[in-house]
C-alpha cells in the first residue's frame, strides 16, 4: 500500500520535470505542449505515465545519448577489459589502495576533471560539470580487495601479497571490486566526450575500504571507506540529489540486472561478548563461577531473539555466533569466555531493538549463572536501502541497459557500505550478474571466494547502466535556469 503511494508521488514529479522540458523545447507548436500537458494530468494519466516513455522530443535527446553510450561502450571494451585486468593483477587491501586510486586519480585527469584524491585516506573523487544547467547526480565504485589467495589459471592472476590487521596474507579481487573501478573509468569517459551537451554535473566517486580497514580493528570510533567519505564532506559540494551503484555477482547470469526497491542489503554490527566467571579446578566447580556453561546458555538464549522477539513479518534479521574462546586445559574451568558474532538487519527500528534484546538476554542470562557479561555492539555498515521512488523513475533505464534482461533481486544478507551514501541522497545499488551464461548458477563460486570468477562480457553492460543512469536522469529532471 505505501509503495502505490510513493509510485503516485514520484509520477507527479517526473511529470513536472517533463513539463520543464516541454517548455524549453522551441520545435513543439503550442497546441501540441498543451495535449502533451494535459494528456499527462489526473489519475488515469498517471496510471499510463508510470511506464510510458518520455514525451517524444525529451525521448529523442535521451534516445539519441543511449545510442553514443552503447556505441562508446563497445568501442571502449578493450581499454575497459585492460584496465580490469591491470587492477586485477594489482590488488590492494582497504585502506592501502595507493596504486589503485593513483591510476584511477591519472585516468580522470587525462579526461580533465575535477580530481580529488585522498579522500577518506586513499579515496578519489572526481567532477564532470556538464555544458548545460541541471542537477547533481553521483556514481559510485569502490577500490579494495580481499585477504583471499587467488585460485585460477588466468593469465592476470593475483600473486599480490598484503598486510591484513599485521598478518602478512595473499590479496585478491574476490568481490569484484576491479570490475567496479574500471567501469566506472570507462563511464567517465563516455559522459566526458559528451560534456558539452550534458544538463547537469556528474560526480564520481572511488572509495576505499568497502570492504573495512585493513590496518586496523573497527572500534565503534574510527571510520573508513564511504562513510568516512561522507563524513569528510564528499557530498557536500556538489550535493548530488541521487547516486547510483552497482555490484558484480556470482550466481547471475552474465549481463543480467538484478534490483529490488527499499531494503536490499543488510545491516551489519559486530557483536563482541565476554563471560567473566571465576577460575577454578574443574573436579571443584562450585569453589568458582563458571563461564563456559554460561557462554553456552546464553549462546542458547541469543537464538530466541530473533525468533521470539522479532517481529519478522516485515523483514527477516540473523544473530550468529562466529566464534567461541575460552579455557585452556581439561581440568580448568577459565576466568573468562569470549565469543564474537554478527546482527543483521533490514530495518533501522528492528535493528535496535535486536541490539537491547541481545544485550538483556546474554547480561540476564550470566546474571543467573552469577557470572557477568560484557557485551560491545559495533555498528559497521547500515541497511542498503534503494530509494523507492528513484528505483521505480530509473527500471527504464535498467532495462536498457540490460536489454530487458532485469530480475527482482531477493534481500541480500551480506552489507555494504553505498548504503552510507544513500543516506545523504536518494540511492539506486543494483547487482549486474557476472556468472557465464553455460553454467549452473548454483554452483559459481559466490563473491569472496577464491574461485571467484568474472564473466568479462558483463562489463559493458555495466558500463551502459552506470552511464545511462546518470544521463536519464539529468534529461529528466533538467531544467532551464
Ligand atoms: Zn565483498
Ligand atoms: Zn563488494
Amino acid at each position: 500500500m505505501a509503495d502505490r503511494v510513493t509510485i503516485v508521488v514520484l509520477v507527479s514529479s517526473e511529470q513536472l520535470s517533463w513539463r520543464r522540458h516541454i517548455m524549453q523545447l522551441p520545435t513543439i507548436p503550442h497546441k501540441l505542449l498543451f495535449s502533451l500537458i494535459c494528456g499527462l494530468s489526473g489519475h488515469a494519466a498517471i496510471a499510463v505515465a508510470a511506464s510510458a516513455p518520455l514525451p517524444a522530443a525529451i525521448s529523442a535527446a535521451a534516445d539519441a545519448t543511449r545510442s553514443e553510450i552503447a556505441q562508446q561502450a563497445k568501442a571502449l571494451e578493450p581499454a575497459l577489459l585492460e584496465t580490469r585486468r591491470d587492477i586485477h593483477a594489482h590488488p590492494e587491501l582497504g585502506n592501502v589502495e595507493k596504486r589503485t586510486g593513483e591510476l584511477v586519480a591519472a585516468q580522470l585527469r587525462a579526461l580533465g576533471l575535477e580530481v580529488r584524491t585522498g579522500v577518506a585516506r586513499t579515496g578519489v573523487v572526481a567532477i564532470l560539470k556538464g555544458g548545460l544547467p541541471g542537477p547533481v547526480v553521483a556514481l559510485r565504485a569502490d577500490m579494495d580487495a580481499l585477504p583471499v589467495k587467488e585460485v585460477s589459471d588466468l593469465p592476470f592472476a593475483s600473486h599480490s601479497k598484503g598486510r591484513y590487521l599485521d598478518k602478512d596474507v595473499d590479496v585478491m579481487h574476490a568481490c569484484g571490486h576491479d570490475a567496479h573501478t574500471a567501469i566506472l573509468l570507462t563511464t567517465a569517459k563516455i559522459l566526458s566526450d559528451m560534456r558539452a551537451r550534458l544538463p547537469g554535473t556528474v560526480v564520481f566517486y572511488f572509495q576505499p575500504a568497502e570492504e573495512g580497514p585493513s590496518d586496523f580493528v573497527p572500534d565503534g570510533k574510527n571510520t573508513w571507506g564511504a562513510k568516512m567519505m561522507v563524513q569528510e564532506g564528499a557530498m557536500k559540494a556538489p550535493k548530488p540529489e541521487a547516486v547510483f551503484g552497482l555490484h558484480v555477482w556470482a550466481g547471475i547470469p552474465a549481463g543480467q540486472i538484478a534490483y529490488r526497491a527499499g531494503p536490499t542489503l543488510a545491516s551489519s554490527d559486530d557483536l563482541r561478548i565476554r563471560i567473566l566467571g571465576k577460575q577454578t579446578h574443574a573436579g571443584r566447580p562450585w569453589d568458582g563461577i563458571d563461564p563456559i556453561t554460561v557462554s553456552a546458555e546464553a549462546l542458547v538464549g541469543l537464538q530466541t531473539v530473533v525468533s521470539r522477539r522479532t517481529d519478522i513479518s516485515s523483514f527477516p534479521s540473523v544473530v550468529s555466533i562466529g566464534t567461541i574462546n575460552g579455557g585452556t586445559r581439561y581440568n580448568i574451568i577459565p576466568e573468562s569466555v569470549d565469543m564474537t558474532g554478527t546482527i543483521r538487519s533490514y530495518d533501522y527500528g528492528i535493528r535496535q531493538k535486536l541490539h537491547a534484546n541481545v544485550r538483556q538476554t546474554v547480561e540476564k542470562i550470566a546474571e543467573s549463572g552469577g557470572a557477568k557479561a560484557e557485551v560491545t555492539i559495533i555498528e559497521k555498515y547500515d541497511p542498503t536501502i534503494n530509494d523507492a521512488g528513484l528505483t521505480e523513475k530509473m527500471g527504464p533505464t535498467l532495462r536498457w541497459a540490460a536489454q530487458n534482461d532485469v530480475t527482482q533481486s531477493p534481500l541480500v544478507g551480506g552489507a555494504e557500505d553505498f548504503s552510507f551514501f544513500a543516506k545523504e541522497a536518494p540511492g539506486l545499488f543494483v547487482f549486474l550478474g557476472i556468472t557465464p551464461r553455460g553454467q549452473d548458477m548454483a554452483k559459481a563460486a559466490p563473491n569472496h571466494n577464491p574461485g571467484f570468477f568474472v564473466d568479462e562480457s558483463a562489463l559493458v553492460v555495466g558500463v551502459r547502466t552506470m552511464a545511462s543512469l546518470a544521463t536519464d536522469y539529468l534529461y529528466a529532471a533538467a531544467a532551464p535556469r
